[in-house]
Parts: C-alpha cells; structure tokens; sequence
C-alpha cells in the first residue's frame, strides 16, 4: 500500500507541475512523498489511527487525499488533474532534462503524450523546430531516452515491492513457499523484472495463479498457465510466478534464481557426465531415475560441486571454482568495521552530527568518518572555513564523551580540470579526505580520467568518491581508464570507494570484480540521514558479486589498522 499511496502523491506532484500550479503546492506534495518515503509504517495503519499529521510535512489537505487513496485505491483529486492533462504526460518527466513546464509544452504545442511520442516528433524533426530546443538539446534528450530505455531498476527501490508481493501471496494460504529469485535473489544492482518461485499442492495450482493474476498491483495478465504465469504491475514491471511441488523446491529455485549463463553452464556439465538437469531435477539420462531436486545443496553436488552462493552465479568462474571447492570466503555485513562517508546538517545531511556519530556507534561500529561537502557548490550548502571550525569543536566535544573513533573528514569537488576547491592550509587538518566529481558529467573518457588522476596528485586526498556518478533514475556513468586510476590509486594509497547509496551503487560489480586486487577499495554509504548507515548492505552486495573476502575491503580493518592505512 505504501508503494501505491507515493506513487499516487508523485503523479499529483508531477500534474500539478505540467500544469504550472504554485510551487508551494507543488513542494507541498514532493514533502510529503519525501516523508513517505522514509515512513516503515504501514501507511493504512497510520491513516486508520489518524496519525497522518504527525508526520513532517503532512498537512490537512494531503492528509485527506492520503486517506481517499487508502480507502479506495485511487485518488479523484488525481482524477480531476487528468481531465486536463492525460497521466501519460507525467512519464516525460523521467527524461532526464525535461521538467514539468516543459513537459506542458510538448503536450500542449506538439501533442506528445509519451516517450514513444517524444522519439517520433525528434524523429520527424518536429521537436527542433519549437522554440528554444536547439541541436544540443535534442541530442542530450535523445541520449536520456536511451539511458531510460534500459527499464533496469534500482534493487533497493524495489526490494519493498517485491517482498510485498511475495507475502500477499504466502497469505493466500494456497502455496507453502514463495521465494524470490531472478536477479533480485543474485542481488544484482538494478533489476528489471522478478521472478517468482513458489511450492504447493497440484490441486491448489489454478487458484493460486487467479489469486496471482489478481491482485491489486496488477495492471495486466501478460500470460498465464497452471505452471507459469506473467504479469505486469502499477510500475510497469514484470512479474513472472512458476508454482511447482515440494519435491522440485531446489531444482526450481535453482532455474529461477540464474544467471542463464550459469544454469545454462550446469546443464552442459550434468550432460557430460551423462546426466540430465532441469527446472525440476537433476536424472539420469534416461530421466528413469531422480537423482537429486530437494535443495539447491543437493543438485551442485550431484554435479560433483559445492553449493554456489546466489551471487556468485553469473558464469564468471564459480562453477569451476566450486568443482575445486575453492569459491571464495564472501565478505559479510559483520565483517564492516565503520563507515567512511557521512554527512551531518552543517551541509546537506539532514542529521546532527551527534545523531551521525551516535547513530554509527548504534551500529555497533568502531569508527565512522564525518565527511562533509566543502566548496563552491551551492547545491550541499558546504562548509567554509568558519563553519568548519565550527563543526571541528562540536566534533571534539561529542568524540570525547563516545566510544566510537570519529575521523573529521571532508568530502570535496574535483573541478572541470581536475583542480580541488579547498586549498591545501585546510585539507592538511584534516583526518581523512575524499575527492568526488559532482558537475561536468559529460566529459569524454580520456578527460574524465585525466580529472581523476590530477586529483589523485594531491597528497591529502585519501579516497574517490562514487567514482562514476551514476545514478540509476538520473544519469548513466561515464567512462573512466580503470587500469590507470588503479595503479595510480596504489601507488599514492588512495582508495575507491563502493558508493552504497540505493541510486548509485557506484563502483559497478564487473568493475570491482577486477579492480579489488589492483586498488584499495572501501564501502561508504554516504549517509545523509541516521537511517542511512542502512545502506551499507548495498555495498556488501556489489562486494559479494566481485568476489570480494573481506581482505579486499579497507573498512574491514579495525581503527588501530586503519589509521596505519591512512597515512599517504
Ligand atoms: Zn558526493
Ligand atoms: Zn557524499
């Protein structure tokens, strides 16, 4: 429900914007949808308890409308705005560069309603010839498009959704197993369908398919069977469902959970020794006989391998490794010993910096590094050197009364050309130093790496930061010279971080895959909020794909070991 009711908040938001409204009212709803997003309360519950207005931001009129969507699903406030402007209009708006005035005028001057109608009037050249859309502008819309087509989303944003669906179909009392696999179960960074796998009585198969096909979150039945059935839902993604009985529940999870390459891989083994695998077992060749299918356990080792952890299984090495029984020994969240990037309220965070340095003590951490921005860039609402020595005393007076080692650290730009905004007088004060770029996305590969490794010519920065600036509902990343960057990295001991915010997830798993032998890398959440520290296992899960143990990752370290590290 909560999914439904931000959703239904942001197309308002977003109607209101193309119809140019106040902007009061338009922050008004962007509020509240923020609010929503961080409330882990059923937001049904909150609203039958009246407890709406509690919440920051949520006023009387909001309040209502949230109720009217709890009660029935949909809103006619929301109703009434698209009597004026069609729903579809709204999904211009996820192209990157297009707001909602301009979303207004594409509808109003050319009648273009969707992204495929956006690509055919740049197609015709009709966008060109509205004013104020020059060449440079339609390619970058262009380019935006496609970034959008990829339909991948984010993993964290759609975790809630996901595990959603999974109970809503456990509660059906029809199947005695649901479980997630797909991409989502390899906790992949961005996924772009689900897959289900569930496990119950044959008799009990059709209806648990027509309670799947109709639920609330469906908006259509792409395909369905007894055995298999698709769907799509309110956020235009995929769900596919594949019910079979107990005695398959490995075999199936298996087949479910990927990659294509890996079961692919493992069916090309089984037939080599004479063997044959699929979604519902391991038989011999003949298929006379069953030979394994209860647990996952049970079919790798029929195959002669260990049991593959989830993400690992992509066809990058593990089948080999597991016949040798030397897969990795994966880092776990336990094996974190502090965070390295946070922000507090003296910039962009929205925490004090003794909620920060309190929360991560919560965590159970050793040490948590303060890291906030410093520089021109209005957008963080930065330090400048008054504030910071500011923050320095408030730093020093919270450090002595915790347990927790704190590191008074900043997180600064690296300019178009590769210059630091902070002089040196400052940065040499300093217990830590990341350098991340935050402008200047588009730059070609050669310069982008140019920018880093000037950057890393400083001898106070001590860390990259979200090394490619992706962000999964924003902007692709852009090219760097990895091998370069590494090797400058290693020699200087400057670190790569893992950006484990939900949007970025940055550096991307094929890259740490090759990078961890070749530079330091750290997991930082980058935390604006207490809550953020959360976003840790994000990381761990780009550092599980890579292969990672926890020698591979700086933050496993303990204090005493860290600060030996940190010296440059
Ligand atoms: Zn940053
Ligand atoms: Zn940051």
């Amino acid at each position: 429900m909560n999914e439904l009711v931000i959703l239904k908040l942001k197309q308002i938001a977003d109607l209101l914007e193309i119809l140019g409204e106040s902007v009061y009212k338009i922050r008004s709803y962007r509020k509240a949808v923020e609010t929503l997003n961080l409330v882990t309360d059923d937001i049904s519950v909150l609203a039958k308890e009246g407890k709406l207005k509690d919440l920051p931001g949520i006023g009387d009129a909001i309040s209502i409308k949230i109720e009217v969507i709890v009660k029935t699903g949909d809103s006619y406030y929301l109703q009434k705005l698209t009597q004026k402007i069609p729903l579809e209009v709204t999904s211009l708006m996820r192209v990157e560069g297009i707001g909602g005035k301009t979303a207004g005028r594409l509808y109003q001057e050319l009648g273009v309603k969707s992204i495929t109608g956006l690509e055919e009037a740049i197609k015709t050249g009709a966008l060109l010839k509205l004013s104020g859309f020059t060449e440079g502008k339609v390619e970058k819309i262009q380019r935006a498009i496609k970034f959008l087509k990829k339909e991948r989303r984010a993993l964290p944003k759609i975790e809630k959704i996901a595990y959603g669906i999974r109970d809503k179909l456990m509660e059906s009392n029809l199947l005695t197993k649901v479980e997630l696999g797909g991409s989502f179960r390899r906790r992949k960074s961005t996924v772009r369908d689900l897959d289900l796998h569930a496990i119950g009585k044959e008799e009990n198969f059709e209806k648990a398919m027509k309670f799947f096909t109709e639920m609330e979150e469906v908006i259509e039945v792409i395909v369905t069977g007894k055995l298999k059935t698709t769907v799509k839902l309110f956020n235009n993604m995929n769900v596919d469902l594949r019910i079979m009985e107990e005695i398959s529940d490995g075999a199936g999870i298996l087949y479910s959970t990927g990659a294509r390459s890996h079961t692919i891989k493992l069916r090309t083994i089984a037939e080599r020794k004479e063997l044959l695998l699929n979604e519902y077992g391991l038989y011999n060749k003949d298929k006379s006989k069953l030979l394994a299918s209860k647990t996952e356990t049970d079919v790798y080792a029929g195959l002669g391998m260990s049991y593959i952890p989830p993400e690992l299984r992509e066809d990058r090495g593990e089948i080999e490794a597991a016949m040798k029984n030397e897969l990795p020994e994966l880092i776990t969240i336990d094996d974190i010993k502090g965070d390295l990037h946070a922000h507090t309220d003296f910039t962009d965070g929205k925490a004090t910096t003794e909620e920060m340095i309190i929360g991560a003590e919560k965590k159970g951490w050793e040490y948590v590094a303060i890291t906030d921005h410093y520089g021109k860039n209005k957008i963080y609402n930065p330090l400048d050197e008054e504030k910071l020595q500011k923050q320095k005393k408030e730093l020093e007076k919270i450090s002595a009364a915790v347990e927790i080692n704190v590191l008074h650290g900043l997180e600064i730009d690296i300019t178009k050309t590769g210059g630091l905004e902070v002089p040196n007088e400052i940065l040499k004060d300093m217990d830590y130093v990341i350098a991340s770029i935050h402008s200047h996305f588009d730059l070609p590969e050669e310069e982008m790496t140019q920018r880093i490794l000037k950057a890393l010519d400083n001898e106070y920065v001590n860390a990259i930061g979200h090394p490619t600036s992706r962000m999964f509902s924003k902007r692709a990343d852009y090219s760097l010279n990895f091998s370069k960057i590494a090797k400058k990295c290693n020699e200087t001991n400057t670190w790569l971080e893992i950006n484990a915010q939900p949007d970025r997830q940055d550096i991307d798993d094929h890259l740490v895959f090759d990078l961890k032998v070749k530079a330091p890398i750290y997991i930082g959440t980058d935390a604006h909020y207490v809550k953020d520290y959360e976003f840790m296992q994000w990381g761990i899960n780009i550092a599980r794909r890579s292969w990672c143990e926890k020698k591979h990752i700086i933050n496993c370290l303990s204090f005493k070991d860290l600060q030996k590290k940190l010296t440059r």
